[in-house]
């Protein structure tokens, strides 16, 4: 497909990946300096493996520190605590290891650092003044690609809903995706950060292709682009295989790389062109059930892209989608509709419920969680759709039963 002739990335200047990748990690901090604080996990703190990179860290002579009190969620009194801690080492690089929410926290930390607080100040898009402490990040799920988006979510109690921040200064320095941190995460973990990852590069490669004012500050998600569109393909047929296999059989190596590099390059690919729809509605979905994000976003994409096909520019993306998943080739029509019974099985093989009714999410909240979704206007604008309440609203009654147009498949 090459309807595309423009594009942005913002990167770490360094990315490696692989198994053993980790040993870069010495070298990279060095880059910036001697002193680094570590914000690491809770649950590495149990972990050999947490040992084995300090040891390595000391023998290449940096001088670590580590905080590892990261709250779930992310609630912002936490990041002022995290903040303070990191004040008093003044460091001069963050390491982060964990999963999205402790590669989050890293990033907020960074900032709060660098630019004072509150949080608060920074909600939204391009509010960051400038470049924060460096952060190097090494995730232990694959999933959210936080290792090398702009954004950061927390939980700010007067809110409804989590909020993003989101700038190109909070791009990692460089990232460190070694498939072998992954390995023990449980089954659910894997399952809902997987499909997180598989909703990023397919609202990646969906997304609106909006005019670029090149002249003006560019938004932080530039919506569709011409360097995503390979790199978010190549996720979704990574995920779209591997997945299943590595919930099924956690310890399968070969199934968790290739997850763990779905999951970063789907990250490259949503950290430029933003998502839509899923995320949107998601936000006050998670916040009204408590469900983990990527088990929210897997559920709504199948009926994210049903909407998404009365779009006629958008349905052969849809159907290169089902390509990348393995649908045999027919009609565009046929291939896309494929494609979102392809998505719905492949919740079902690694156990995201079906309906939002599953979930507790009971038929009078869906007018309100439409409204609340419409308020993420950066989700709903990189949308390929128009997607007014109304729209929304459609989307929440198709999903709360579960049933879709294009067959369940359950
Ligand atoms: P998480 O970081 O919340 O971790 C989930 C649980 O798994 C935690 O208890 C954690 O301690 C544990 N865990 C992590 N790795 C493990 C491992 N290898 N072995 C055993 N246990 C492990 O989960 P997540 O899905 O990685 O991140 C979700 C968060 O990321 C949410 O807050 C979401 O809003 C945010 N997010 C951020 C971005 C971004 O670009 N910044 C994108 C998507 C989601």
């Amino acid at each position: 497909m090459n309807d595309i002739t423009a594009g942005t990335l913002r990167l770490p200047t360094r990315i490696h990946f692989g198994y053993g990748s980790r040993a870069q990690l010495p070298e990279v901090l060095r880059g910036h300096g001697r002193r680094v604080l570590a914000i690491v996990d809770p649950f590495l703190t149990r972990s050999p493996v947490l040992a084995e990179i300090r040891t390595a860290l000391r023998a290449g002579g940096l001088d670590v520190e580590v905080h590892s009190d990261i709250e779930p969620e992310l609630p912002t009194a936490s990041l002022d605590t995290a903040a303070e801690f990191a004040r008093t080492h003044r460091p001069d690089a963050i390491l982060a290891i964990g999963g999205g929410s402790t590669l989050d926290a890293a990033k907020l930390v960074g900032l709060l650092v660098t630019h004072g607080g509150p949080l608060r100040r920074y909600y939204g898009e391009n509010l960051v003044p400038g470049p924060t402490l460096p952060v190097v990040a090494m995730p232990t799920t694959a999933g959210t690609g936080s290792e090398v988006t702009p954004v950061a979510v927390v939980s700010d109690p007067g809110h409804d809903m989590k909020v993003g921040i989101s700038s190109p200064h909070l791009v990692p320095a460089a990232a460190i995706v070694d498939p072998l941190l992954t390995l023990g995460a449980p089954r659910a973990v894997t399952a809902h950060a997987g499909i997180d990852a598989l909703v990023h590069a397919v609202e990646s490669y969906t997304a609106a292709d909006p005019d670029r004012a090149w002249d003006a500050t560019l938004p932080v998600f530039t919506g569709r682009n011409a360097f995503t569109d390979v790199i978010a393909l190549r996720a979704v047929e990574l995920l779209g295989a591997a997945l299943p296999v590595a919930v099924g059989d956690p310890d399968d190596r070969q199934a968790r790389e290739n997850v763990a590099l779905g999951s970063l390059l789907a990250g490259i690919a949503f950290g430029a062109t933003g998502t839509h729809l899923s995320h949107a509605l998601q936000y006050p979905i998670g916040a009204v059930t408590g469900t983990p994000h990527g088990l929210g976003t897997g559920l709504l994409l199948p009926h994210v892209l049903q909407v998404c096909l009365t779009d006629a520019g958008t349905v052969p993306r849809i159907a290169a989608v089902g390509a990348a998943l393995g649908v045999a080739p027919s009609t565009v029509e046929e291939q896309a509709r494929g494609a979102i019974r392809a998505v719905a099985r492949l919740n079902r093989a690694i156990g995201v419920p079906a309906s939002l009714a599953e979930i507790g999410v009971t038929r009078d909240q869906l007018p309100r969680l439409a409204e609340l979704a419409a308020r993420a206007t950066r989700l709903v604008a990189i949308a390929p759709v128009p997607a007014p309440p109304t729209v929304l609203l459609d989307i929440l009654d198709q999903a709360y039963t579960g049933h879709l147009a294009e067959g369940n498949y359950r």
